[in-house]
């Protein structure tokens, strides 16, 4: 009887450590290891089912942030400094997470916050606090403040959009901001009314025409 118990009890350990390990697990497939928010896997499986079930009329916003110059960061202070700044930076960012917002790494010293229910102005809006907090707050270590600017580039969903055309135009809106000179907010949208509307065919032929 008492050995019969023992079993049992072993046995019911047993799963207990399987169904932790299983979570662990899970939890580790979604999650960046050095920040502990999450990667860039979880963010394209939570964003393509976004897109796929959002309803009608839903804007989803991605804001894509690269830290302005951290390569110096790295060389001057060594890596293990790099790696606090990328930490304190992710606490920052899931500190204003709101909602059914999601922060997470999209990889090196880039990151994603996601707005499920954005529309271009609220994004915008977003990151330029975001954008703001950052530069108004230096990170500090030992004593030795180490100011640190963000560029971000946001980008708005369109119908047909898939997590790599929105992410797509994110990332030209930020590789603007970095051409424009860092520490600023560009909002893909702009970015197109912006370039000259091109002269279609038919166009052309009309005036070609009347001439
Ligand atoms: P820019 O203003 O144009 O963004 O310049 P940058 O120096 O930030 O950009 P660059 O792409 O030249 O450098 C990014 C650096 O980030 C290079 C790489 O070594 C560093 N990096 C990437 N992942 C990590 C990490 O996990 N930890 C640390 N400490 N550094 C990292
Ligand atoms: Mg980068
Ligand atoms: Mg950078």
């Amino acid at each position: 009887m008492v050995a019969r118990v023992r079993t049992q009890l072993r046995r019911k350990h047993y799963i207990e450590q399987l169904r932790s390990s299983v979570h662990t697990g899970l939890e580790l497939a979604v999650t960046d290891q050095l920040t502990g928010i999450y990667n860039r896997r979880y963010l394209y499986t939570h964003l393509s089912s976004l897109l796929q079930h959002r309803k009608e009329g839903q804007s989803i916003s991605v804001l894509l942030l690269d830290v302005d110059h951290f390569k110096p960061i790295n060389d001057t202070h060594g890596h293990d400094v790099g790696d606090i700044v990328l930490k304190e930076l992710s606490r920052r960012l899931v500190n204003n997470v709101r909602g059914v917002d999601v922060a997470c790494r999209y990889g090196g010293e880039e990151f994603v916050f996601l707005m499920p229910e954005a529309d271009s102005e609220l994004a915008a809006k977003v990151a330029e606090r975001l954008r703001n907090d950052i530069e108004r707050e230096p990170f500090t270590l030992a004593g030795t403040e180490l100011p640190s600017t963000v560029s971000i580039g946001v980008s708005t969903s369109w119908e047909e959009d898939t997590p790599d055309t929105l992410l797509k135009r994110a990332d030209e809106a930020l590789y603007e901001a970095k051409e424009n000179g860092r520490n600023q907010v560009v909002v893909a949208s702009d970015l197109q009314t912006k370039k000259p509307p091109e002269e279609t065919a038919s166009e052309n032929t009309l005036k070609q025409n009347i001439i």
